[in-house]
């Protein structure tokens, strides 16, 4: 049977990198009924909210979504299409491995650590307004509820999949009300795991440490804004933005999309790199059980990589949809 995923396409360089993620799993032959769902900037032009009642209603129907990156109007107008399916949906835990890739030259050899961000809370609140005409206030929220299930989700991954270590990230030595009660909840959790090795580092400190000493680190949870940036960080440790991949986990949803936005700047160029669309898919697969084919896309992306095959952001000159006709060229069976 069928599986069945709810697909946004998305705006800026989204439609071309999901057409590229799409001639893939066609060619690898995988049985997937791709369900359209609109979002994103083509809605509000058409006078819809950002992320219509009926996107949400679909996605939670079945359960599964791909998403191109949208794009977010800045200062005044529309709220985040991207913060407003994650809220909507619930999906509370974004994943965000950053592995080395065969192929892709970087000084951070080895690299091998995921994050888990906490993507509903936090200043993604939303909750903000000017004070006086001349100051403004954003609220940080952060729930003990929020908290505990995102470090429970990094702990269960971590035992799930045979790592040793989770380390919290905040800046509770500051913040001491709102990161003292995420570090609080983490070191309870902690203590349900005790073959996995726990402890905490201050945001900025661990940016340090990333760069220097990438290879010491394994699993790190942390709330929604630190999340953002630092695995922004990561993505770029692994080769740029165009490599990493991602996922939104909720109870009853799952929502794959790449760590990059829109680069509407490449819109219509046919040059972005579809890597990190096409690994979240494959973390897509993973959650539907199809890991056969997981691990003949990846094994294509990787010899494509390794041939030398790469799109701008790599040194290549590959376009769009070179790199994936390179990537279907590989796929066995
Ligand atoms: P961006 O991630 O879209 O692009 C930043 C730069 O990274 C690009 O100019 C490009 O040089 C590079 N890049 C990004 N994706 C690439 C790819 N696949 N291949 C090669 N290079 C790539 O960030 P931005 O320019 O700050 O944001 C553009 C829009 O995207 C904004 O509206 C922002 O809010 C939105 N955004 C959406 C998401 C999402 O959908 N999850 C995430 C981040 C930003």
């Amino acid at each position: 049977m069928a599986h069945k995923v709810a697909l946004i396409r998305g705006d800026g360089t989204g439609p071309e990198l999901v057409a590229a993620v799409e001639k893939i799993f066609n060619t690898a032959n995988l049985n997937i009924d791709w369900i359209d769902v609109e979002a994103g900037l083509a809605c509000v032009e058409a006078g819809k909210p950002i992320v219509p009642d009926e996107t949400i209603a679909k996605i939670k129907e079945v359960g599964i979504g791909l998403k191109g990156p949208m794009t977010t109007p800045i200062g005044k107008g529309s709220v985040s299409p991207n913060v407003t399916l994650r809220k909507k949906l619930d999906l509370y835990a974004c994943v965000r491995p950053a592995k080395s890739l065969p192929g892709v030259e970087t000084p951070f050899k080895g690299l091998d650590l995921v994050i888990f961000r906490e993507n509903t809370e936090d200043l993604y609140a939303q909750i903000e307004y000017m004070v006086t005409p001349t100051v403004a206030q954003s609220l940080k929220i952060i729930s003990e509820f929020g908290s505990e299930r995102i470090c429970r989700a990094a702990f269960e991954y971590a035992r799930k999949n045979g790592r040793k270590q989770v380390v919290c990230v905040h800046k509770a030595n500051i913040m001491k009300v709102a990161d003292g009660l995420f570090l609080r909840t983490f070191k309870k959790v902690a203590a349900e795991y005790p073959e996995i090795e726990a402890w905490d580092n201050i945001v900025d400190n661990q940016c340090m440490q990333l760069v220097t000493r990438w290879n010491s680190y394994d699993v790190l949870v942390t709330e929604n804004l630190y999340g953002d940036i630092v695995s922004d960080l990561v993505a770029g440790m692994m080769g740029g933005l165009g490599v990493a991949p991602g996922a939104n986990y909720g109870t009853k949803c799952a929502v794959f999309e790449a760590v990059h936005g829109s680069a509407p700047k490449y819109a219509g160029l046919n040059k972005v790199n579809p890597t990190a669309l096409l690994l979240s898919a494959t973390m897509m697969l993973e959650h539907l059980g199809e890991l056969d084919a997981k691990k003949n896309i990846e094994g294509a992306l990787e010899a494509t990589l390794s041939e030398g095959t790469k799109t701008y952001d790599l040194g290549g000159s590959a376009t769009t949809s070179g790199f994936a006709d390179a990537v279907c060229a590989h796929l066995k069976g």
